[in-house]
């Protein structure tokens, strides 16, 4: 049983991670808040068992995805374990995690303002990839996103984010309407939905900054959004961060 710092994993895992796979354990332990069998907090140097279900399926074009979830618990709750199974092709398994955050992006230059972004973080859980002619996984949601204009992000700040991130091609979009139905759609697929409420000064503030005609979206896998937090850090190292610009219409 191969242990990474204070973290067991099942020796299968490799053959799905590569030379990741090290930094994929290391990572899901680092985010992971609670053991996931008696829900009672991790804590610092206690032993840890890293979990992975795989799901493999095979679209009606041949490609074969494969979906990764993963579970971190104590050691003495439960050994590392690695499942694989096959389903059925069923893109509606995966649900998207989003958070809206309000940005601000320094002046250009002495004398003129700084700029108020509307951006969203996005993800799907769980972490969907797709097999390459050569055998290596590619991220599904990534790739489709640098279809459509967005580019990689390196560095996690917010601050180098915002000056790099491209404007997206026309094929993506938000659509905000008079009652505060947002839609972000790329290509032909509906990315998000989410009503928001004016009433609520957040939900204002938020359409408010989008009024400008542009939306940032942080996007890609491992993006770590909860109720409280957003963490870029891991999407950056892996390489699964992707940033662009989309027009905003009304
Ligand atoms: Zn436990």
């Amino acid at each position: 049983m191969p242990v990474t710092d204070n973290v067991a994993w099942d020796g299968r895992l490799e053959s799905f991670k590569g030379r990741d796979t090290p930094y994929y354990v290391t990572t899901a332990a680092a985010t992971a808040a609670q053991c996931t069998f008696c829900g009672r907090p991790l804590r610092p140097g206690q032993l840890l068992s890293l979990s992975v279900d795989i799901t493999e399926s095979t679209a009606s074009d041949g490609t074969e995805y494969l979906a990764f979830s993963n579970y971190v618990s104590h050691r003495k709750c439960k050994e590392p374990e690695l499942t694989v199974r096959r389903a059925a092709w069923r893109p509606t398994a995966l649900t998207p995690l989003a958070a809206r955050v309000i940005l601000t992006q320094e002046a250009s230059g002495p004398g003129s303002p700084e700029t108020i972004v509307a951006a969203l973080a996005y993800t799907l859980v769980p972490v969907l990839t797709c097999r390459e002619a050569g055998g290596e996984l590619t991220s599904v949601l990534v790739s489709v996103l640098l279809f459509h204009g967005f580019e990689l992000a390196m560095s996690p700040g917010y601050s180098r984010i915002l000056a790099q991130a491209p404007e997206v091609e026309e094929s993506c979009a938000m659509t905000i309407t008079g009652t505060g139905l947002v839609t972000i759609t790329v290509g032909e697929e509906t990315f998000y939905v989410e009503q928001l409420n004016s009433k609520n000064p957040d939900d204002a503030e938020w359409l408010d900054a989008a009024s400008n005609g542009s939306v940032l979206i942080i996007a890609g896998d491992n993006l770590v959004i909860t109720d409280t937090r957003i963490d870029l850090e891991t999407a950056a190292r892996f390489g699964t961060l992707v940033i662009g610009y989309a027009p905003v219409r009304f």
